[in-house]
C-alpha cells in the first residue's frame, strides 16, 4: 500500500509513519513544517519505503496513493491561534483538497478529528452521539469549528460522492516527539519540572483532561483505517481522567523536581471537563489504551531529559 500521511513530520504523524513503515507499507509524508520538524522524521528519512514532501494542503496536490491519513493541522492552542485564518483554511481548503485526491484515486481517507468538536462539553463523559457545546466566535473557534466543518466535508463527500472515509476523534495525546514549544500541559509541566522552574497552572487547576500515550493512539488510528463498513466518528483516547493540578503533582513526584506551582490566568473558553467514552472503539475496533499514565509520563520524561542534555531548549 502507498500511504499518504499529511502532517507526517508532526508529533502523531511521525509516529504513524514509523508504524506504517514497520508494517511494510510505502509511506509518503507531506508537511509544511509549521509545527512538524525534520528531526521527527530523521530516524527513517533514509528508509527506502519512506519519502517526504514539503507542501501545505491549503494548496491542491496531485499524487497516486492508496490511502490517506489526514493529520495536517496545528493542534496545540498556541500554534492554531498563531494564524487562525490559516487554521480554518487547513480544515476547509486542505480537507477539500485531500477529499478530492481520495475521490480521484479511490483511496480510503481517515480524518484526524478531535475532542474539540465537543467544545466545553455539557455531557460527561463524551459519547460520539453528543453534538457538542462550541463557541463559534471565540479564540478556539478556528480549530473547533474548523475541525467540525472538516467532519461535515468528510460526511458529505461520503454521501454525495461515495468517498471511502473514516473519522477518529482524538483526545489529548502525549509522548516523545511533542514539540518543546508546543505549549501543551504535559510538555510544559515536564520541561518546567526538569528545569526546576515553576509549573504553570492555568486557573485553579481543577479542570480535567484524559491523557492517551502516543503508541495507543497510533494503534487505534491504524485499526480504524483497516476497519470495514464503519466510517465513525469514533472517540480515541484514554478514559483515565485527571485534574491539571493532579497532573502537576504527578510530574513533580516522577521527576523528583524542586519546582513549585504558580497560577496563571485561565485562557478563554478552556474546556472544564474532558473524558472520552470509548465503548464504541472497544466494540468496533477491539481497541483500548494499554499504557497507564505513570508509564507514559516516564517515557516522555526520558525523551525531554535527553533533549535538554543535548542542549536543546
Ligand atoms: N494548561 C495549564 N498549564 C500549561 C498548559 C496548559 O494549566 O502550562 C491547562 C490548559 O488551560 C487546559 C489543560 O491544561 O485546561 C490542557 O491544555 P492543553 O493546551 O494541553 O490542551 P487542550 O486545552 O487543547 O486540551
Amino acid at each position: 500500500m502507498r500511504i499518504l500521511v499529511t502532517g507526517g513530520a508532526g508529533f502523531l504523524g511521525s509516529h504513524l509513519c514509523e508504524a506504517l513503515i514497520a508494517r511494510g507499507d510505502e509511506v509518503l509524508s507531506l508537511d509544511n513544517y509549521f509545527t512538524g520538524s525534520k528531526e521527527n522524521i530523521q530516524p527513517f528519512l533514509q528508509h527506502p519505503r519512506f519519502e517526504a514532501i514539503r507542501h501545505d494542503i491549503i494548496n491542491p496536490i496531485d499524487l497516486e496513493v492508496d490511502a490517506i491519513y489526514n493529520l495536517a493541522c496545528p493542534a496545540s492552542p498556541v500554534h492554531y491561534q498563531f494564524d487562525p485564518v490559516r487554521t480554518v483554511q487547513a480544515n476547509v481548503l486542505g480537507v477539500t483538497h485531500m477529499l478530492e485526491l481520495a475521490r480521484r484515486t479511490k483511496a480510503r481517507i481517515l480524518q484526524a478529528s478531535t475532542s474539540e468538536v465537543y467544545g466545553d462539553p455539557q455531557v460527561h463523559p463524551q459519547t460520539e452521539s453528543y453534538w457538542g457545546h462550541v463557541n463559534p466566535i471565540g479564540i478556539r473557534s478556528c480549530y473547533d469549528e474548523g475541525k467540525r466543518v472538516a467532519e461535515t466535508l468528510m460526511m458529505d463527500y461520503h454521501r454525495q460522492y461515495r468517498v471511502d472515509i473514516r473519522i477518529v476523534r482524538i483526545f489529548n495525546t502525549y509522548g516523545p516527539r511533542m514539540a518543546m514549544d508546543d505549549g501543551r500541559v504535559v510538555s510544559n509541566f515536564i520541561l518546567q519540572a526538569l528545569k526546576n522552574q515553576p509549573l504553570t497552572i492555568y486557573g485553579e487547576g481543577n479542570q480535567t483532561r484524559s491523557f492517551c500515550y502516543v503508541s495507543d493512539m497510533i494503534d487505534g488510528m491504524v485499526r480504524m483505517m483497516q476497519k470495514e463498513k464503519f466510517v465513525g466518528p469514533v472517540n480515541l483516547g484514554n478514559p483515565e481522567e485527571f485534574s491539571v493540578l493532579e497532573l502537576a503533582q504527578k510530574v513533580i513526584a516522577l521527576t523528583g523536581s524542586r519546582s513549585k506551582i504558580v497560577r496563571k490566568p485561565l485562557p478563554q473558553d478552556d474546556p472544564f471537563k474532558r473524558r472520552p467514552d470509548i465503548r464504541l472503539a472497544k466494540e468496533k475496533l477491539k481497541w483500548e489504551p494499554r499504557i497507564r499514565i505513570d508509564e507514559g509520563l516516564q517515557k516522555t520524561v526520558a525523551y525531554f531529559s535527553k533533549l535538554l542534555s543535548e542542549g536543546k531548549q
